[in-house]
């Protein structure tokens, strides 16, 4: 039996063509690979795809005046061809916002996680756009950061002083795609994932102590910060009011709904 070798590659985002970081990055070395073990007799999988979720996406189809999924679509020919004319050959390149099989995978690790008890749904207060007629994710919005006094900080996160922010404690926060919009905090909810207990375990500070010399400066200070020396790792939420990914599944691994999931997507 020839070895089966799985290989994949960072999933590109759909929001723009290839450029020659990506291929000499991520999509060459692997093909190499690929073609060599294959001259060696492994059976090899290459797989890779299209990441077609996230809000650069949607804000890039939004801007650009086109529904999602054309947007999407756009650039996963662009990708395709690319690495066809380049002679990259996937067996397979997926498109992350087709159902099969990337919705129910996703779907399955969300209510496996809420069913071992790594999720909590938590009330929050969020921004709303009256202007779009929905909630804004944390990336729409800009505003000043409150730990530094930065005056573009994204509502996620502050760039100058890499702070993990929350969105509704921006001061002056404007939307991105129109900073006249008069954004109003309405109650809303969403699951988050529980990262503290997962520090704990026993095997990774030990192993990330070990690697500490070869972690990049800014990966090191932000591992370091939070799971060694610091305040410890905080939940973060999973899902987001959003009109595009994947939804929400409407019932757990036990039958029992879920409540009202209309609208949620999951996220990151
Ligand atoms: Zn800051």
């Amino acid at each position: 039996m020839p070895r089966p070798i799985l290989v994949t590659s960072a999933l590109p985002n759909a929001n723009g063509a290839p450029h020659f970081g990506h291929l000499v990055g991520a999509y060459l070395p692997a093909d190499v690979y690929v073609r060599y073990q294959r001259l060696l007799g492994a059976d090899v999988a290459f797989l890779c795809g299209t990441d077609e979720h996230g809000v650069a996406i949607t804000m890039g189809a939004e801007q650009e005046g086109v529904s999602y999924q054309e947007y999407v679509d756009r650039w996963h020919r662009v990708w395709l061809q690319s690495c066809e004319d380049l002679r990259i050959e996937f067996d397979n390149f997926l498109q992350t916002s087709r159902r099969d099989p990337h919705y129910a995978l996703s779907q399955e690790f969300f209510l496996r996680l809420l069913k071992n008890g790594h999720l909590q749904r938590r009330e929050i207060r969020q921004l709303y756009s009256p202007g779009m007629k929905r909630f804004l994710a944390d990336r729409y919005v800009v505003g000043t950061c409150y730990r530094c006094g930065y005056e573009s900080a994204r509502g996620d996160e502050c760039p100058k002083c890499g702070s993990w922010l929350e969105t509704t404690k921006l001061i002056d926060p404007k939307s991105r795609l129109d900073p006249s919009d008069k954004l109003e905090l309405r109650d809303s909810w969403q699951y988050e994932l529980d990262l503290a207990p997962f520090a704990e375990d026993p095997q990774i500070k030990p192993w990330l102590t070990a690697l500490r010399g070869r972690l990049k400066v800014n990966v090191r200070k932000f591992v370091f910060d939070k799971m060694i020396e610091g305040e410890g790792l905080e939940a973060r939420p999973i899902t987001r009011d959003l009109p595009w990914g994947v939804p929400l599944p409407r019932t757990d691994l036990d039958g029992n709904n879920l409540g009202d999931v209309e609208g949620k997507v999951l996220y990151v």
